[in-house]
């Protein structure tokens, strides 16, 4: 049953984890779904980057490939080879070019470069040479034509000159013609003259002077005649020296001329030279110019390969690129579609789980039933009736010495198993559990825990503590306010079992509280304490007891017992001079009901618990006592000795159980008979001085305890219970019942009990 219990438990939380699991997962995949459309737009981005380097690098090369304008403009040139200005220009153009585009390309090392400048330089300083040239040329030219402009008017003046004297000799001829004609004309008519003259010297002074005049005419004449024979020869040595001039201009203008050929010639070669070097250059630089461009083929040659292995790329990418968007586009879609399931699925995980849980409760409710008669039939075999010890450690009380030392071990490997040193001899027990001084409150009530349990389920339950007087009766049941006892736990436990019921049952705990003393009961929380209560049979004929008149106050929370214990404590403090005398001398009740009414079914129940602190079981009578105090001692003997007897009667199942012979045994009749449960807590101290009474109690306990259970046992076992006094002897042995030679259990006693149970289960189907 437990096992089922557990596996049903287990189940139930399993279930939870399963739920908890699908949470979890949902939750999960959400944030699944969120990394992930996360990462998408992560890749969107890397992608788009990626998209803009390969434009740029396809900017890159077309800029690049604009090179070719440079090519066609370079075949035009090459076209125009023959002017070789335009194609010097073209090829400086290109040049520049060029170095424009290696500045661009990466190779700056190249050593072109250097050989470049290197040919620029020389083709400058040819072109300065040819400049020079030139200008000298434009100079010899400007000097052979002042050269010339001044021989032309060299000879214009000659020629000038020239015509002058032709002129003059002319008229210096012609006068001379004149003059000697006149000369001639003269000679022919000198009679005449000198008739003249003598007729002039005849005639008159007249002629006379024309002759005088003549004559110095003639005189002049002839004068004039030496100046133009002077000017004439001088004029000729103007010609000789002009023609001089004229032949040595010549010979310069040839010497000039000659030279001008010559410099001519040179200037001519000089351009020559220039124009080779100048075609040499600019072959060169044209080759040098196709090898680069060779390489600049080859390297666009490369770049177009790289941009054609690229495009597929950029086309995969962007192909990826459109998926992404179309996935990314869809996303939403598919996370909404996605919750939808995923809610749709969980609720119908949660629909699934409600339903198994309904489906699990209602197996839980039918196994708890199944559990809760299981758990009767268990303790019907195990026998209503259990017994257990609890050792309470040394204390202050029990003084120094070899009295105080400590007479009670206990078995480790068995916690049923209790071993008392008594006047040197080892005496073992056996109950159903063992306390040990160590042993907490909490331990303890964990083994009464079920008892009260099934209070609530409706069954009555007794609770004893027995045991001598100092031997912890009262700190079991009570406790002290720091560590409470059964009683107050019992009663927290009750609220916490009622309160977790609340949904189905409705609850009501009332508690009385009550001693027996001398057999007389009294009421401990009633106005009038010392009025003694008749217990008697209940006016309905169902059999039931009531106690008329007992009081009975209903608590609903701790705070409630501890009012009513306190009201209870006062009660007997008030009343008794002292207080732990009197205790140890009564039995002191705390009778608490549990009623139930199951709202669904209407089902009432009703379940009592009694809580007694017993007085102590300590032989006074031996000792010799008198008056009250052996009347006290004769009451508490018959009580304990009745109860004994009942227990016994109930434990070994015989029809007639004697629950009159005692006020205690006939209050507690219908909590200790049919279905009831009692424990018997047997207290006892583990000090040297106290083995004799510890060895009583735990014989006692032994007692009650060993009785066999089943229908050969009820048949065999018809002797009467020991009174009290005969628990006295002081051999363990002496006064066991028949078949029980010593405490502890045989083999043999094991089996025969085993095999009781066995019947019993066979019997009870
Ligand atoms: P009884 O009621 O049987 O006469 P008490 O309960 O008054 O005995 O106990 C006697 C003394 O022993 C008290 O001082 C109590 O506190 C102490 N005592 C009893 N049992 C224990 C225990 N288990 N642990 C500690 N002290 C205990
Ligand atoms: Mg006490």
């Amino acid at each position: 049953v437990m096992a089922s219990m557990a596996h049903l438990q287990k189940e139930k939380l399993r279930l939870q984890e399963e739920l908890l699991e699908v949470q979890e997962k949902l939750t999960a995949r959400e944030n699944d779904e969120l990394s992930l459309s996360l990462q998408l737009q992560g890749q969107v981005e890397t992608l788009k980057e990626k998209l803009l380097e390969q434009a740029q690098e396809i900017s890159r090369l077309r800029s690049e490939l604009g090179g070719t304008d440079a090519e066609k403009h370079r075949d035009l040139l090459a076209a125009e080879n023959e002017r070789l200005r335009q194609e010097m220009k073209a090829c400086e153009g290109e040049l520049r070019e060029l170095r424009w585009q290696q500045q661009q390309a990466p190779c700056c090392d190249c050593p072109h470069l250097q050989e470049n400048a290197g040919l620029q330089e020389q083709l400058s300083q040819l072109q300065r040479e040819a400049e020079e040239t030139r200008a000298k040329l434009v100079e010899l030219d400007l000097e052979v034509q002042q050269k010339t402009n001044r021989l032309a008017e060299v000879e214009l003046r000659l020629k000038d000159s020239l015509a002058e004297r032709a002129e003059e000799e002319e008229r210096l001829s012609r006068r001379l013609r004149d003059s000697q004609e006149t000369i001639a004309s003269l000679k022919s008519q000198p009679q005449q003259i000198k008739y003249i003259i003598k007729t002039v010297e005849v005639e008159s002074t007249k002629a006379k002077q024309a002759l005088c005049e003549t004559q110095s005419r003639n005189q002049y004449l002839q004068e004039q005649v030496g100046m133009q024979k002077q000017v004439l020869k001088e004029m000729e040595q103007q010609l000789q020296s002009s023609q001089k001039t004229e032949a040595k201009l010549r010979a310069q203008i040839m010497m000039y001329e000659a030279e001008l050929e010559r410099a001519h010639g040179q200037m001519l070669e000089e351009m020559q030279a220039m124009e080779e070097e100048k075609n040499r250059a600019i072959e060169e630089a044209f080759s040098r110019a196709q090898v680069e461009m060779k390489a600049v083929h080859e390297n666009l040659a490369g770049v177009r390969t790289n941009l054609l292995t690229l495009q597929p790329a950029l086309r995969t990418l962007t192909h990826d690129y459109n998926s992404l968007k179309r996935q990314v586009r869809d996303f939403p879609l598919l996370l909404q579609e996605t919750l939808r399931s995923a809610r749709a699925e969980i609720s119908q995980a949660i629909e699934e789980v409600h339903s198994t849980n309904r489906e699990l409760l209602r197996k839980y409710r039918r196994e708890l039933q199944l559990r809760k008669k299981c758990h009767n039939e268990l303790v019907r075999l195990k026998g209503n009736i259990r017994v257990s010890g609890r050792v309470r450690p040394i204390t202050k009380e029990d003084g120094e010495g070899p009295e105080a030392a400590n007479a009670v071990t206990f078995d480790a490997d068995d916690d049923a198993v209790l071993h008392l040193l008594h006047k040197g001899k080892q005496v073992s027990f056996e109950l159903d559990k063992v306390f040990p001084p160590q042993a907490s409150q909490e331990e303890v009530f964990q083994e009464v825990q079920a008892l009260v349990t099934s209070c609530i389920d409706g069954y009555n339950v007794c609770i004893f503590a027995y045991g001598q007087t100092g031997a912890g009766k009262t700190y079991t049941m009570e406790g002290t306010a720091a560590n409470p006892g059964i009683n107050q736990r019992a009663l927290q436990l009750l609220f916490s079992e009622v309160r977790g019921k609340a949904a189905d049952w409705d609850y009501t705990i009332t508690v009385s509280a009550a001693e027996i003393y001398n057999e007389a009961l009294r009421d401990l929380l009633g106005k009038e304490p010392q009025e003694k209560l008749e217990i008697k049979l209940c006016p309905d004929g169902s059999g039931q007891l009531y106690v008329p008149g007992l009081t009975e106050f209903r608590v609903q929370s701790v705070e409630d017992i501890n009012k009513v214990f306190e009201f209870g404590h006062v009660k007997r403090v008030t009343e008794c001079t002292n207080l732990n005398e009197h205790s140890s001398r009564s039995h002191a009740l705390l009778i608490v009901t549990v009623r139930g009414l199951d709202r669904s079914t209407g089902l009432r129940t009703t379940g009592k618990l009694n809580l007694v602190d017993l007085a102590g079981s300590e032989r006074v009578g031996r000792s010799g006592a008198e008056g009250s105090r052996l009347r006290e001692a004769q009451h508490i003997n018959k009580s304990l000795s009745a109860l004994g007897d009942v227990i016994y009667a109930l434990r070994s199942r015989q029809g007639h159980v004697p629950f009159r012979n005692s006020k205690l045994t006939y209050l507690l009749q219908d909590s200790l008979s049919g279905d009831s449960k009692t424990l018997m807590m047997v207290q006892v101290s583990p000090a040297e001085k106290n083995t004799s009474e510890t060895l009583c109690s735990l014989k006692f306990a032994e007692r009650v305890r060993s009785v066999e259970l089943g229908p050969v046992s009820r048949k065999a076992e018809l002797g009467s219970w020991p009174s009290q006094e005969h628990l006295e002897g002081d051999s363990p042995g002496s006064a066991a019942p028949p078949g029980r030679g010593h405490a502890s259990p045989s083999p043999g006693q094991l089996s025969s009990r085993s095999a009781s149970i066995r019947r019993k289960l066979h019997t009870s189907g």
